[in-house]
């Protein structure tokens, strides 16, 4: 990489990223051990994911008690979620803060995107280009780009030619987007399509969501915290957090150790209606053996369906919604506000993709085709004014890929995963000294409580920089040797639960064209992923090569 030395600034550490994960690395590392650390980030401000989706309802679907840090006991005390779940701008304002309190942001370079990074064999440093033109020679270099922040828009036949407005909810406008009296159409039915239709239902003259694939959803429940509720998240904070690292999802609570197939149909439905009304994810916490044995998920299936059946009255829509073809959470589960019931509103439109697909987009609207019992086609245009691209992410490796990440012998991380992501501890690559990537593939990442998942690996690689600069050490790799084995525990963890079984699944990559189809995170839990992680600190990072 031709560098001039006019844009050039040496630093300890370059960390990729300012959302949660980027921002506590910068604080471990610049005021704990003192280093000279950078934060480059792509976005004008803090937040990360929650940076770009501002989509019209987004909230995040873990609770905002346990949706946070827990490294500081001051922060916890002050700071006062609202609601049972932070909406995306509260979630910014916590991290605004973050940055505020902590001084982080004279640190953090915004409207820097990373569009390479070369590993220098000369200096054992990484040289790191930003669409700025500035570069940055570091030791460390870190990802903390999230696992969710490379929009999926899919190629359909003529969307070009379509006149009227296009968003993708991971890149919604920050200023939002005027639906009023306005024809909307919604394309992809998964968390944030689920979160996204009730909204825009209220405001827009007409809804038309275009499901594909159709998926289960329990209630979120939301609601405004009491202060009395408050208190007792304050109070309660050092047990949650024991809870959180103690399980294998990083949640406040304890997966039921009951079996769904060991419980009497009576006690199991009473035990699903008690979930369904509480709400959120802990439904999947209600027996231990949902995601491990079909016929123990189908009893959650099951009840699931059959909730749909209720919530919706004409009958066609509710068979549509309720014919879901995997096994409940073996997708990323939805939990919702009145999804359902929205399909009981008259200025909303289901249409299922299955009976009817997508030929093409026009430039007033979508044309879907369907073929009748006598063999005749037919085609039906959706006439809108808004399209709205629910449809996810190229997600976990997509974000990394994107960069020219270069290692030894400039062998680019795309070249190294041309297979699928390929790592040892979910931490590091091999041939790419020196180089940590936070909650990226091979670590529990998307299956847990993100903020859990990022505090264990920020502080897990904290520890280990300190290692190595206390030990007059200034490399560490992974052999293949430590990849070949991480990869073996992470495929075997993953067969043990009926995840990798969903082929049309984003955990696998398969919904992105041409994508490697791998299943990408650990899924052997958070608590024995750290426990791993732990055993190989205290011995002294022995799997790894240190020079
Ligand atoms: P997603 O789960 O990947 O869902 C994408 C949707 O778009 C699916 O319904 C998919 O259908 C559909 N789709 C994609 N391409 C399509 C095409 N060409 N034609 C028709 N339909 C198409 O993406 P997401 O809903 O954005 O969620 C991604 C993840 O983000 C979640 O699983 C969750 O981890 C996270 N998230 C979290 C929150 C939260 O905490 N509140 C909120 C939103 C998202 P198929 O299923 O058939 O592929």
């Amino acid at each position: 990489m031709n560098t001039p030395q006019s844009n050039l600034e040496i630093l300890d550490a370059v960390v990729i990223g300012a959302g949660f994960a980027g921002l506590y690395q910068l604080y471990c590392l610049r005021d704990q051990q003192e280093l000279k650390v950078k934060v480059l980030e792509a976005g004008s401000g803090v937040g990360g994911t929650w940076h770009w989706n501002r989509y019209p309802g987004a909230r995040c679907d873990s609770e905002s008690h346990v949706y946070c840090y827990t490294f500081s006991k001051e922060l916890t005390e002050h700071w006062n979620w609202s609601e049972r779940y932070p909406g995306a701008t509260e979630i910014v304002d916590y991290l605004n803060h973050v940055a505020d309190r902590f001084s982080l942001r004279s640190s953090i370079e915004f409207n820097s995107r990373v569009v390479a990074a070369q590993f220098e064999e000369g200096n054992g440093y990484w040289n790191i280009e930003v669409d700025t033109g500035q570069h940055y020679r570091a030791r460390f270099l870190i990802t903390a780009v999230g696992c969710l922040s490379s929009a999926n828009m899919p190629n359909i036949d003529g969307l070009d030619d379509f006149k009227g407005e296009c968003y993708h909810t991971g890149q919604w406008p920050h200023e939002g987007v005027q639906l009023e009296g306005k024809r909307v159409g919604q394309i992809g039915t998964g968390s944030t399509g689920i979160q996204v239709a009730p909204v825009i239902a209220q405001t827009a003259e007409h809804l038309t969501v275009f499901q594909r694939t159709a998926n289960y959803s329990v209630p979120a429940r939301n609601h405004a915290l009491s202060t009395q509720e408050r208190n007792n998240h304050k109070k309660n904070a050092a047990t949650t957090r024991d809870i959180s690292r103690s399980n294998g999802n990083g949640h406040g609570w304890h997966i039921n150790k009951q079996r769904a197939l060991d419980t009497l149909e009576e006690q199991r439905t009473a035990i699903y209606e008690k979930a369904w009304q509480t709400g959120g994810l802990k439904f999947r916490a209600s027996f231990s053996d949902l995601l491990s044995s079909n016929e123990a998920n189908s009893t959650a299936a099951e009840f699931l369906k059959v909730k749909i059946q209720q919530l919706v009255n004409n009958p066609a829509t509710a068979a549509s919604l309720s014919q879901i073809d995997h096994p409940y959470a073996a997708k990323r589960p939805p939990i919702d506000t009145h999804y359902f019931e929205t399909y009981n509103r008259d200025n909303v439109e289901l249409v299922d993709l299955r009976k009817t697909p997508i030929s093409m987009i026009t430039k007033d609207g979508v044309v879907c085709h369907s073929i009748d019992s006598q063999g005749l086609e037919h085609e039906t245009h959706h006439d809108l004014d808004v399209l709205v691209f629910a449809t996810g992410y190229d997600a976990i490796t997509g974000t990394l890929l994107r960069m020219d990440i270069r290692g030894r012998n400039n062998v680019k991380l795309s070249e190294a995963w041309s297979a699928g992501p390929r790592n040892h501890l979910g931490v590091q690559v091999a041939g790419f000294p020196n180089l940590f990537t936070i909650t990226g593939p091979g670590s529990p990442c998307v299956l847990t409580n993100m903020p859990a998942a990022i505090e264990q690996h920020v502080e897990w690689i904290s520890d280990c920089i300190a290692y190595l600069n206390d030990n007059n050490h200034t490399t560490i790799e992974s052999p293949e040797s430590s990849v070949e084995y991480w990869v073996t525990e992470v495929n075997k963890a993953a067969e043990e639960t009926l995840l990798p079984k969903v082929k049309h699944s984003w955990y696998l990559g398969a919904n992105i064209p041409g994508k490697p189809q791998v299943f990408m995170p650990y899924a052997g839990g958070l608590d024995t992923y750290r426990s791993i992680c732990d055993k190989e600190a205290n011995a002294g990072y022995k799997s790894f090569t240190i020079s």
